[in-house]
């Protein structure tokens, strides 16, 4: 259920109807960022809910009561119709515009992601990713720089002026590694790593969320509602393929997830076509069907040297791909009704 303020209700209105849903045993949450206030009633409406409507829409400055029949009430689009765009820098994420954001799976030295970021900028690309901690299904495999990759991420962002995506992996590292990202990436491995989502959401930091390989479309949708309720309402949805019994490919692109999410939430939809692969010939036929069925935008794993990549070097693509994958999004974009925006 929520509750849409006029927008000329005063203070002790809204207070006033806080207080009332606290005495009727629910939780009021007021979202962010919308012109007039609307107050999100959290909590399990099993009484009658006409009668509740009724005693919601009586108060002074309540607009109207509307029911949200979707679990996820924070992130479901029935509260907000309007797609939301999420401003990082000068970029925006979400609306018309398509973003890409590209680089190495890992930091791997200086030299790579500085390489690998001049040539994703030069070719497009409008955020560099690259993972400092990395949540390797082995842990005998390369677990990343730590600390020392966010200080060369920083540099990047320096020498190119690419905002950075990175995964956080510990709640107590959501600090620290917001301090060096743009934008915090939880990986598929932790979606629902309950903890780090309400790090996540106490951070000011945009949260670009992994679907997790196992999970269904609502358990998604409800990872991001953590986020969102803890106060943080900026979160990219990104899918990256799910198990099947196809093993073909590492995963099976869930092409209908985007218009499905799309439907579901106004938050922005992005894929990522190298992990839902794994083969980097197979990146850019997918991310092209992705941007047709709706994506906000892809993230694509590039290094300048693939074959010698420390992690997912068989999905990585070669910068001049990458440049070629760019320009093809560019001439589709305006097929489906989008444009692809400046870097
Ligand atoms: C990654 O982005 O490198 C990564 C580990 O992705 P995922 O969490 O989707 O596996
Ligand atoms: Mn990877």
């Amino acid at each position: 259920m929520i509750i849409i303020m006029k927008t000329e209700a005063s203070e002790p209105e809204l207070a006033e109807v806080l207080r009332r849903v606290e005495q009727n045993g629910f939780r009021p949450f007021i979202n962010p960022g919308v012109e007039r206030k609307v107050v999100a009633v959290l909590g399990e409406v099993d009484i009658d809910k006409i009668a509740l409507m009724e005693e919601f829409s009586n108060l002074p400055g309540v607009e109207r009561v509307q029911l949200i029949s979707d679990p996820f009430k924070l992130s479901s689009r029935q509260a907000h119709p309007a797609s939301l765009e999420i401003t990082v820098g000068k970029l925006r994420i979400g609306g018309a515009g398509l973003v890409i954001m590209a680089g190495p799976c890992s930091v791997e030295s200086r030299a790579q992601i500085l390489e690998a970021a001049r040539e994703v900028k030069e070719a497009g690309a409008h955020v560099l990713r690259g993972g400092a901690f990395k949540p390797r299904t082995s842990p005998h495999s390369f677990q990343g720089l730590g600390a020392t990759g966010l200080e060369l991420l920083a540099e990047a962002r320096q020498a190119t002026g690419l905002p950075i995506v990175t995964e956080v992996m510990d709640p107590h590292e959501v600090e620290l590694v917001g301090t060096y990202a743009d934008i915090l990436q939880i990986g598929a491995r932790n979606m629902q790593n309950f903890a780090l989502l309400r790090a996540a959401g106490r951070s000011t930091r945009p949260v670009l969320l992994k679907r997790g390989a196992g999970s269904r479309i609502r358990d998604f949708l409800m990872a991001a509602e953590y986020v969102l309720a803890e106060g943080n309402p900026n979160v990219i949805l990104c899918e990256r393929g799910i198990i099947t019994f196809e093993d073909a490919t590492r995963n099976t692109t869930d092409i209908n997830a985007i218009p499905v999410l799309k439907r579901a939430t106004h938050l922005p939809v992005i894929l990522d076509p190298s992990h839902s692969t794994g083969d980097w010939e197979l990146v850019a036929p997918i991310a092209l069907a992705g941007i047709a069925a709706g994506a906000d935008g892809l993230i694509v794993e590039v290094h300048p040297d693939p074959q010698h990549a420390l992690s997912d070097g068989k999905q990585s693509l070669k910068p001049k791909r990458f440049a070629r994958l760019v320009e093809q999004v560019g001439r589709l974009a305006p097929v489906v009704g989008r444009e692809l925006r400046h870097n």
